[in-house]
């Protein structure tokens, strides 16, 4: 993973990558990106740039439960570290296949995409 990760910094095809996971499903706090998942943002944007002086910028995904802690209210979200203004958070993220938004599904306590 580590070597693709490397290639791909390289590739002047890529000037952004993404790091995404999710959280368990337990509500509260779990909705949020923790201080560590900050860290290592902002690790890969510190440390993984390519080695030809061009600038790749890093965001973190996470795809988690909503504030109603339901499935119709899931999120993804984005965080994105700008050196001169600090933290960004980019929320309200849908995912859209042929200009059709695909909602969430909930299978055994597990979202995933619905198939459309
Ligand atoms: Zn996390």
């Amino acid at each position: 993973m580590l070597r693709e990760l490397h290639q791909n910094i390289n590739n002047p095809k890529y000037n952004c990558i993404a790091h995404i996971h999710t959280h368990p499903y337990i509500g509260g706090t779990c909705r949020f990106f923790s201080n560590q998942d900050l860290r290592t943002i902002r690790s890969l944007q510190d440390g993984f740039q390519p080695s030809d002086g061009r600038k790749v910028y890093f965001l973190g995904g996470l795809l988690t439960v909503g504030k109603g802690n339901n499935p119709d209210d899931d999120e993804i979200s984005f965080v994105f570290h700008d050196d001169n203004h600090g933290w960004y958070k980019v929320t309200n993220i849908t995912v859209m296949q042929n200009n059709t938004e695909i909602p969430f599904a909930r299978t055994n306590n597990r979202t995933k995409m619905r198939e459309i």
